[in-house]
């Protein structure tokens, strides 16, 4: 996933090559999932799907399952958060990694083929469908929330009660580090590579943190955001630099973060009163 990858097991009770075979299974399972959601990956469901122009394609229930929730939080986010982004992530070079400032024009263009209302999700069918030829999906913004929220499931079905799995910046944890202290989450700082602002301390819950300062191009010495503000076609640049959502799950919390990144402030925090269980901290500019 372009990414490193943590797994750590607290269970002191388990012998080693029982916590060794469980994380083994974990890393597995987020393997598999990379294959099978790699917008980057030729073979992988989500390419079949952005080849597919406008004809329907079935899906397995799993797919469909996390099409589904992508669909809902761009639904809830009013478009702020959107899988569809994919063909403006091509545009500025985010994909192929030959960054670029596009014209106005082909940014117009592009945004023709993104938004989730032109996706048609039939769940008696399992199907997807594109109502606007050349839409493409991407689903970085949920996967690595996924494949955590994965990894801690294939944990517990080993029998192992207290873990934590990180996918770069979504990190899910099951019970406690140990029986005296939860797990410790340590956020980076968004001006300062390696230092670290906050510790957080959690039990069975994710948090994530999207921002502007880990991926990004310059040209004309400005910044450019791998985030997208799918509304205007143009890299997130507001008034924050980063974004941490606290959540019960990971694709919760990977969402959402993205999803306020892109709003901003306060459009940001007005999203989260539909979300009262979710915790954020937010770093303005
Ligand atoms: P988040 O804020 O969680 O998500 C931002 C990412 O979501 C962007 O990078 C973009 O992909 C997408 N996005 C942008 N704007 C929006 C928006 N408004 N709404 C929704 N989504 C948006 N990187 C590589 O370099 N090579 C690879 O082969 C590769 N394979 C990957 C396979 C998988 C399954 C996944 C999940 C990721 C992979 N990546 C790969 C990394 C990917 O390209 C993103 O850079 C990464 O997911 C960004 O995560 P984040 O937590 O930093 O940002
Ligand atoms: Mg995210």
């Amino acid at each position: 996933m372009g990414t490193y990858i943590t797994v750590k097991i607290a269970d002191s009770d388990k012998p080693l090559p029982a916590r060794k075979a469980a994380a083994q299974k974990a890393f597995a399972e987020i393997e598999r999932i990379e294959d099978l959601l790699s917008s980057f990956k030729e073979d992988s469901v989500i390419s079949k799907i952005n080849n597919s122009g406008t004809e329907e394609i079935f899906l397995d229930e799993e797919v469909f399952n996390i099409l589904s929730r992508a669909k809902y939080f761009s639904e809830a986010s009013s478009g702020a958060f959107d899988m569809t982004v994919m063909p403006l992530l091509e545009l500025w070079g985010f994909h192929s990694k030959k960054y670029r400032v596009p014209a106005a024009e082909e940014i117009e263009a592009a945004l023709k083929k993104v938004g989730s209302d032109k996706i048609v999700l039939d769940s008696r069918r399992r199907s997807i469908r594109f109502l606007a030829p050349g839409m493409k999906i991407d689903l970085g913004g949920i996967a690595k929330g996924y494949a955590s929220d994965r990894a801690i499931g294939v944990l517990r079905n080993c029998g192992i009660h207290n873990a934590l799995a990180a996918c770069a910046g979504d990190i899910r944890v099951m019970g406690r580090k140990s029986a005296k202290e939860k797990w410790s989450i340590g956020i980076q700082d968004s001006r300062k590579r390696g230092m670290i602002t906050d510790q957080l301390k959690l039990e069975d819950s994710s948090v994530s943190t999207s921002g502007s300062y880990e991926r990004f191009f310059e040209a004309g010495g400005k910044r450019y955001s791998h985030i997208i503000d799918p509304r205007t076609g143009w890299p997130v640049d507001n008034d924050l630099l980063s974004v941490t959502i606290i959540a019960q799950d990971s694709v919760t919390s990977d969402t959402l973060a993205t999803a306020v990144f892109v709003l901003g402030r306060a459009k940001g925090l007005e999203l989260l009163e539909k979300f009262p269980s979710v915790q954020a901290r937010v770093v303005s500019k």
